[in-house]
């Protein structure tokens, strides 16, 4: 009897595996459920967020890249009943499986921050990331009849990676938003509100202090060491220190999607720990791949951090798993070597340390060039996942 394989979500980890299980010519079904029929690029998002992209360059249609052989679901995933082997859907009939790779990817994370949920936004897929952008506009658009300098003030909260490189597409958007609404030349401000002492602590000193100094250069107030309290209608509050501003955020962390505590597993913040093939413990026909899983890393005795690069090495891991398991041979376990790390400042700017090779170090406009030729090796080989999977 053929087996039946369930992937749950069309991100990097989900369309990876795929990939590698037709690749490999499995002798399986292959059921992809996605919520929506198009694979947005997550790590270009807050491109998205204010405009310097459009939904359509981040995204491609997923059934246009898919085999034939492969089914495709576009359904929300409700929970998964793990006991009966399967997956609730909010609109279809459930799914069976026998295997289950679960890549449902990343939701934003309050960390219990009173008020974040009703007075800030955050983007954590197209439609939330359209959100930011309408809100931003919205408020900058209404200076002209408020006169309310609060409209003008931007308040980033966190400066963690996807703060960062927030605010390097802000500094590339605020003029053209000046000219679009005549606002005041250096009407616009930005205030990045981090509780960390060091703003990018994975990469070496002097490319983590020359990203700051960039940002500082081009009018964003960085506050480090200041950890928010509360979020308000119209301000941010560090203890006793209050921010202004109407437009408000959100970019502090991301936990798992929120199917993972619905579906019973031992969690936390939506992260299951793995075993090192990758399976859950007491579950053998389950993977968990990407930002839901937490992953040890055997030499750090460490978690591995969520990325796509990281999300991408684990679906080429849990496939290749799945076609020893299908072929009665033994699992092997996750291993991963980091390419390096980017982090972008806008589209022309940005700072880079490069693992492989030796250790490569970039900072300036070679670094935009620098995180395609990255992507393209490693995650994105993410950028052409619709190619890759159509040159099967
Ligand atoms: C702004 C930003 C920039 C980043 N930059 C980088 C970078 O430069 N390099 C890097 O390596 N990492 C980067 N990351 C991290 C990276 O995006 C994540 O680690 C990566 O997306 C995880 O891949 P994934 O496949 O696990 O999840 P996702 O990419 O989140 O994919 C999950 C998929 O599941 C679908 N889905 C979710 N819930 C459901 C449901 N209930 N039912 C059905 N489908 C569902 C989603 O629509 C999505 O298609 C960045 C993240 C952000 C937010």
């Amino acid at each position: 009897m053929v087996k039946t394989i369930a992937v749950l979500g069309g991100g990097y980890a989900g369309l990876r595996v795929v990939k590698c299980l037709t690749h490999k010519k499995v002798d399986a079904r292959i059921i992809l459920i996605n919520k929506n029929k198009y694979h947005y690029e997550s790590t270009q998002l807050h491109e998205v967020a204010v405009g310097n992209k459009e939904p359509s360059d981040i995204s491609f249609d997923i059934r246009a890249a898919l085999p034939d052989s492969v089914d495709l679901i576009v359904d929300a995933v409700t929970s998964i009943d793990r006991e009966n082997h399967r997956v609730m859907l909010q609109e279809s009939d459930p799914v069976e499986y026998d295997y289950l790779v679960n890549a449902l990817g990343f939701e934003s994370e309050s960390f219990g921050i009173k008020g974040v949920a009703e007075h800030s936004l955050s983007f954590n897929d197209i439609d939330s990331a359209l959100a930011v952008r309408a809100h931003i506009e919205r408020t900058l658009a209404r200076y002209a009849t408020s006169h309310d300098q609060n409209d003008l003030h931007i308040l980033v909260c966190g400066a963690g990676f996807t703060g960062i490189e927030l605010l390097g597409e802000l500094i590339e958007r605020i003029p053209e938003w000046t000219r679009q609404y005549s606002l005041p030349e250096g009407g616009i401000t930005v205030d990045c509100i981090e509780a960390g002492k060091k703003i990018l602590p994975m990469l070496p000193e002097n490319l983590s202090s020359w990203a700051v100094k960039y940002l500082t250069d081009h009018g964003i107030k960085i506050h480090s060491g200041t950890p928010i309290t509360e979020v308000r209608a119209g301000s941010v509050l560090s203890n006793d220190t209050e921010f202004p501003g109407n437009i408000i955020i959100w970019t502090t962390g991301v936990q798992g999607s929120h199917v993972i505590c619905d579906s019973g597993y031992s969690q936390k913040r939506n992260r299951v720990v793995v075993e090192n093939d990758l399976r859950v413990k007491d579950h053998p026909d389950e993977f968990l791949i990407g930002d839901v899983a937490a992953v040890p890393d055997p030499d750090s005795g460490r978690f591995y951090p969520t990325t796509a690069q990281i999300a991408v090495a684990q679906a080429d891991c849990a496939a290749s798993n799945l076609a020893a398991l299908l072929d009665g041979r033994p699992t092997s376990d996750f291993h991963f070597s980091s390419v390096g790390t980017v982090c972008s400042l806008g589209p022309g700017s940005g700072v880079a340390a490069i693992d492989e090779l030796g250790h490569w170090k970039f900072k300036g406009h070679k670094v935009g060039l620098l995180k395609r030729i990255v992507n393209d090796r490693s995650v994105l080989e993410l950028a052409h996942v619709k190619e890759m999977l159509a040159s099967r």
